[in-house]
């Protein structure tokens, strides 16, 4: 596959780049210190028409290539991993659901703004109970008489959440019938019994907004019904497929933004009056992480190529995801050493994005998960 970017992709991710530089990169440290949703840069990327980068221009979208999409997470990640995460939540599990399984009224409803920039989305897949078993679902919405629903339950861990005005969530329409009796919606902040419940407080990606969802007898009309009764659950998998390949790539992001601060603090730090990169240990640390960045880094292109052909993708999302987010939690441990005890101060930034690396191995599916994707595709019984 060719990896070769073209001109446009690159004045791309060079105006995204200095968009880091200038906006992201600079209130970093401080979005985790005092755990604050980065809401200025959604409101600039709003304005800027980035928040639909990869949606189609009818729609609102930048109507960009797939590839571009996913390598913004990454750019982001390298400065600021809440501010990755808030992008990737709200492109590629609201808006690409909706793009994907909605009818053409629920896209000019919901995904015209969300794609332009009027509007932040979030997905409300997990539950107290049903985190790695997803099917395990208790949020039930009754259907009415009138083809409309009742919903009655909760959510929790969920990003954008109190922010976003737009929610893909995920209920059971009928029990008994497993995977098969879960079905999605769209909601909207302001439905009457829609309420935000807990905010976590959390190790990493402490800007970013996760907090539960309250639904206490939401009234959901028949049209919010997204995608077929009985086929949530199905959706759900599909669109955590794509979302996968982000969070590789916000994985592979937080790696490298890493190692240029490591690279950068041992090229001055002095010890036996020598810098420490001229320690051979140093440089074969710095060398076996960069070989690695670069093997995820291909491994997150092949997965997003392969999106972008319409070729099938879950495996090399599973496998882009597994070994980015694990790349990325040993990458970050391996620069905190380096640094010695700054490395573990909130002077340098290396132990924010070690503390910002773990979480990728956790959220849109454990890396036990992604074991269990690639090994069910290898046909491992
Ligand atoms: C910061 C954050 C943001 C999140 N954002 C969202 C969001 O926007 N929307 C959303 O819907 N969810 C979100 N989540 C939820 C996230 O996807 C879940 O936390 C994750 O899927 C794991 O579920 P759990 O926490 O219930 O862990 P559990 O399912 O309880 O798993 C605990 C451990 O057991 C292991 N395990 C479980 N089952 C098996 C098995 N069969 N075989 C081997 N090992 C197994 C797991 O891998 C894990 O190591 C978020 C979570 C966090 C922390």
């Amino acid at each position: 596959m060719n990896f070769g970017l073209t001109s446009e992709q690159q004045d791309i991710l060079g105006m995204i780049k200095d968009f880091c530089l200038k906006e992201v990169k600079p209130i970093a440290a401080e979005t985790d210190e005092e755990e604050k949703f980065p809401a200025e840069t959604v409101k600039k990327l709003q304005d800027m028409g980035m928040m639909g980068m990869y949606m189609p221009e009818e729609y609102g979208g930048a109507g960009l290539d797939y590839l571009t999409y996913i390598l913004t997470c990454e750019e982001f990640a390298k400065y600021c991993a809440t501010t990755s995460v808030m992008f990737s939540g709200h492109s590629s599990l609201c808006c690409w659901p909706i793009l994907t399984f909605g009818t053409e009224e629920q896209k000019q409803k919901y995904l015209v703004p969300l794609a332009s920039g009027k509007k932040l989305g979030a997905f409300g897949l997990t539950e107290p109970s049903a985190g790695t078993d997803a099917a395990m679902q208790k949020s039930f919405a009754e259907k009415q008489a009138d083809g409309s629903y009742i919903l009655n339950g909760s959510k929790t861990f969920i990003t954008n959440a109190g922010y976003a005005d737009i929610y893909v969530v995920f209920a059971m329409t009928e029990k008994g019938i497993g995977t098969k009796g879960i079905s999605a919606f769209i909601l909207e902040k302001e439905m009457p019994g829609f309420s935000i419940g807990k905010k976590e407080k959390k190790m990493g990606i402490r800007g970013s907004s996760t907090c539960d969802l309250i639904f206490e007898n939401v009234h959901i009309p028949a049209e919010n019904l997204l995608g077929k009764e009985g086929k949530g659950f199905a959706m759900a998998m599909q669109t955590l497929d794509g979302g996968r390949i982000g969070i590789a790539a916000q994985a592979i992001g937080i790696a490298e933004g890493a190692i240029e601060e490591t690279v950068k603090y041992v090229s001055e730090r002095m010890q036996f009056g020598k810098r420490i990169s001229q320690f051979q240990n140093t440089q074969f640390q710095l060398a076996d992480m960069q070989a690695k960045v670069e093997a995820g880094r291909l491994l997150i292109y092949q997965a997003a190529q392969a999106k972008q052909d319409g070729q099938p993708y879950g495996h090399l999302a599973a496998m882009a995801k597994l070994y980015c987010s694990e790349c990325a939690s040993d990458v970050t441990r391996r620069c905190v050493q380096l640094f010695g005890g700054y490395g573990y101060t909130r002077e340098y930034p290396v132990e924010r994005m070690m503390r910002d690396a773990k979480i990728t191995e956790i959220y849109e599916g454990t890396s036990e998960v992604q074991r269990m994707v690639i090994s069910g595709w290898m046909g491992v019984k």
